[in-house]
């Protein structure tokens, strides 16, 4: 990535929090960066759900302090996912880096957050505890499944798919062990989702980890006019031809998810198929 980085300014997320709250009831809190170290988190939380919007978590539990713990779980955080990509330190930190190494104050800090959630008696934010796997952790997928599985409180434990976001790097992409994707599917991320950057900035999918295809600036414009730009209309139309050699962002992108098409029935797949998902994950539910 070599856009600058930031924090999100609280009022810029007021007002994206309120732009958005007219369309859709599902806020996600991260991209790329970590929200768990914003200074404001807790208050920002705490707005969007008071705009009736469900709020989705991503993180490091190397992040979590005591304080971010009752935030998260007192302001009325609703998903909370924590992401462990190895059981031994050497790979934790081969994949996250340093900060992810103390794989055991990791541990101790999802207990901290279960054991705080069962002293208020909330059974919000549930806790998604999360495994991406690639080559340099599959060797400790099974002993990361058994060693999570029992522990009483996580909601689900998930090994998930991993995805090269754009596909430009094949140093990522060389990281895969899944096959790829079914190449002939109608990416819906155009239709259904925009991603807003620190700066509120506005890209169509969270793959554009790098601002590379800007749909307009949510400091300046509404979400409508974003939604029916020159900009969106003529992602959606190279989407629907998939005519996709001149958009940089999706070029390469193996990871849609969407409808296939080729079909007889297609441009009706919408309504007559089932949507490709990414990849095969692993789910456990404890409940
Ligand atoms: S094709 Fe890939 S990069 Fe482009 S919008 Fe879809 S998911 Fe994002």
């Amino acid at each position: 990535m070599t856009r600058a980085i930031g924090y999100m300014d609280a009022t810029l997320f007021r007002h994206v929090v309120r732009e958005v709250s007219q369309y859709s009831s599902k806020i996600f809190l991260h991209h790329f960066g970590d929200s768990l170290i914003h200074p404001q988190l807790g208050e920002l939380i705490e707005f969007a759900r008071k705009h009736g919007m469900q709020t989705y978590l991503s993180g490091n539990p190397n992040l979590l302090t005591n304080n971010r713990i009752h935030e998260l779980v007192d302001y009325g955080l609703y998903e909370l996912v924590l992401s462990l990509d190895g059981v031994s330190a050497a790979t934790s930190e081969a994949i996250r880096g340093r900060a992810a190494s103390n794989v055991e104050e990791a541990e101790r800090k999802v207990r901290s957050f279960l054991e705080y959630r069962k002293a208020r008696n909330m059974k919000t934010p549930y806790l998604i505890l999360q495994f991406v796997r690639q080559k340099m952790n599959q060797h400790e997928t099974a002993s990361w499944l058994a060693k999570w599985k029992t522990v009483k409180g996580i909601d689900v434990v998930k090994v998930k798919t991993f995805v090269s976001w754009d596909g430009h790097d094949d140093r990522i992409n060389d990281l895969r062990i899944d096959s790829v994707p079914e190449p002939n599917v109608v990416c819906d991320k155009p239709w259904t989702s925009v991603t807003v950057l620190w700066d509120g900035r506005v890209v169509p999918c969270c793959f554009d980890y790098d601002g590379l295809y800007v749909l307009g600036n949510l400091s300046k414009q509404s979400i409508r006019e974003l939604w029916s730009s020159e900009a969106a209309c003529r992602l959606r139309q190279a989407h629907r031809d998939q005519t996709l050699d001149d958009i940089k962002l999706c070029a390469r992108c193996t990871d849609k998810e969407g409808y296939s098409v080729g079909k007889w029935y297609y441009p009706l797949n919408r309504f007559l198929s089932q949507r490709m998902p990414l990849g095969d994950e692993d789910v456990i539910a404890l409940g």
